[in-house]
């Protein structure tokens, strides 16, 4: 039987790159404090929170991806990624390993901009540029690829007039180190973790250890209930602080099962709907040498940055197709790197009537409250999508030919970014679960993380910004202990 400990200063539950977050600053500030992270998924690979495409053999790399898709009988989603299933966001999907999303991610890190940004927070800047050293991010780790600046130099000719410099096409920011041998090395929660986490002998990691419930006596979070997957075992581990960041949708799942249940758990989910298609570039001959022959992932045309602005409020991401989507004639044979993809993402129309709804009678496949999904679009959201179909037309004619007539637009929950279900709020009037440092309202000890907490419509992918505000929770606990 494992053992666990009996009580620590911190209970982290989950393992992703939020979690991850609470444990690096901690473990840099804090060493004195004892802290403990429970993860219900497998560990992968060493170290932990390792990204799969890091892992060099296929088979390995695929055994990885199916060990994270969740309890016997879910259905799967995206490969590291099993689905929610049968709701009104029919791609919902999760990740359980350690590591968790941040495993299988494609670690585009844009900062926020314009009224996607978080308005009171005033050191937001402070703590995006703190996210950014945390996960290793850089403009940079495709700044050989052939075709990249001309892919730019086409998208900002139709795009940058009338933009703020900050808002102008660009490279994307991506959780990616370079190698001197040009491999690329893709940042999990492992780099978050970083040395000072894995070399803090107080700090411990448990895989395969499902929270249950947070515990909470007289209005303080005093640990959680932790079992054993290995076997069934069930552990008591007092706490001074709980921090739960097990994803947008069992973050509040587990505060529901611990019976802490403001008004808007759950409530305000907003995913970003999302538009797709692929354009073969016009007028480039084949890159003659790959810059990156020895690495297992090439990208000759890089991947390019199409900003938010209020006035265009959608984020696009160009990037090169490793195959064409759409069938080619069989003596068609693309120049390398010449098919790349668009990635169009919209903010939503963010209303509390979206929202996960659980259910104390029903369990999921872990034994937790089972969630149901109540979600629609409305009419601004359809003309959002409107706009963004005409926008990525607008692209590809910049870049090439498209493959296909029409951009297609991808179903419900497709983006893997699921936000504001533990939104945070400047007062607790009802609207808002965790205050501006992700405390739970009237929960003394309780912090909440993860892209749930983020309470603004936002259409760039939002992980950079979620281990931002774990950023300032974890700074909060270092001061408050
Ligand atoms: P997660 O990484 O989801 O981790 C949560 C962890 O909590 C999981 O491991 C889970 O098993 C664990 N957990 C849940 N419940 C419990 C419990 N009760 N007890 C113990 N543990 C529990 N985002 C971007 O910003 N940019 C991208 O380019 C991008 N691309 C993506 C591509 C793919 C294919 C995928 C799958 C995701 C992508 N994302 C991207 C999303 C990104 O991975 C997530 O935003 C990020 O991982 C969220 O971090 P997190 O720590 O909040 O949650």
């Amino acid at each position: 039987m494992r053992a666990f400990p009996g009580a620590v200063d911190v209970a982290i539950v989950g393992s992703g790159p939020c979690g991850a977050a609470y444990a690096r600053i901690l473990s840099e500030t804090r060493p004195d404090l004892r802290l403990a992270t429970f993860e219900t998924g497998p560990m992968l690979a060493d170290p932990p929170g390792v990204h799969v495409k890091n892992i060099a053999d296929p088979v390995a790399r695929e055994r990885a991806q199916r060990r994270s898709e969740g309890p016997g009988g879910a259905p799967r989603g995206r490969p590291g990624t099993f689905l929610l299933g049968g709701n009104a966001l029919p791609a919902a999907a999760m990740s359980s390993n350690v590591g968790g999303m941040g495993a299988h991610w494609t670690a585009a890190c844009p900062r926020p901009g314009e009224s996607e940004r978080i308005g009171f927070l005033p050191d937001l800047d402070d703590l995006l540029g703190e996210a950014e050293r945390l996960l290793g991010v850089s403009a940079h780790a495709f700044d050989d690829a052939p075709f990249a600046a001309e892919v730019r130099k086409r998208l900002s000719a139709e795009f940058d007039p009338g933009r703020d410099e900050d808002r102008r096409v660009r490279p994307m920011p991506l959780a990616v180190r370079c190698e001197p041998d040009g491999s690329l090395v893709w940042s999990g929660a492992d780099v978050v973790y970083g040395e000072a986490t894995r070399r803090n002998e107080r700090h411990t990691l448990f895989p395969e250890a499902l929270v249950t419930r947070v515990l909470v006596e007289d209005g303080r979070a005093a640990g959680v209930l932790v079992r054993d997957l290995r076997d069934g075992g069930e552990h008591e581990v007092r706490a001074a602080r709980v921090v739960v960041a097990a994803d947008a949708l069992r973050t509040p799942q587990l505060l529901w099962a611990s019976a802490v249940r403001p008004p808007a758990l759950g409530r305000y989910l907003n995913d970003q709907p999302q538009v797709v298609f692929a354009v073969r570039l016009r007028d480039v001959g084949a890159a003659d040498t790959d810059p990156r022959g020895r690495s297992r992932i090439v990208r000759q045309s890089g991947v390019s940055w199409v900003p938010f602005t209020d006035a265009e409020p959608f984020h696009g991401q160009v990037m090169q197709l490793d195959a064409s989507p759409v069938p080619l004639a069989p003596d068609d044979v693309p120049a390398p790197g010449s098919i790349v993809g668009l990635g169009w993402f919209c903010a939503k129309d963010v209303r509390a009537e979206d929202r996960i709804v659980f259910d104390d009678a029903a369990r999921d496949g872990y034994g937790m409250p089972a969630m149901r999904i109540e979600y629609g679009l409305t009419p601004r959201d359809e003309a959002a999508l409107d706009a963004a179909r005409a926008a990525v037309r607008r692209a590809a004619s910049a870049l090439g030919e498209p493959l296909d007539d029409e951009p297609i637009t991808l179903a419900a929950g497709a983006s893997l970014h699921y936000q504001g279900t533990v939104r945070m709020g400047l007062v607790d009037d009802g609207t808002s679960v965790c205050d501006q440092d992700s405390r739970v309202w009237g929960v003394e000890g309780l912090h909440v993380a993860g892209n749930g907490v983020i309470p603004t419509a936002t259409a760039c992918n939002p992980t950079l910004t979620s281990v931002a505000l774990a950023v300032a929770g974890a700074r909060r606990i270092a001061e408050e202990i």
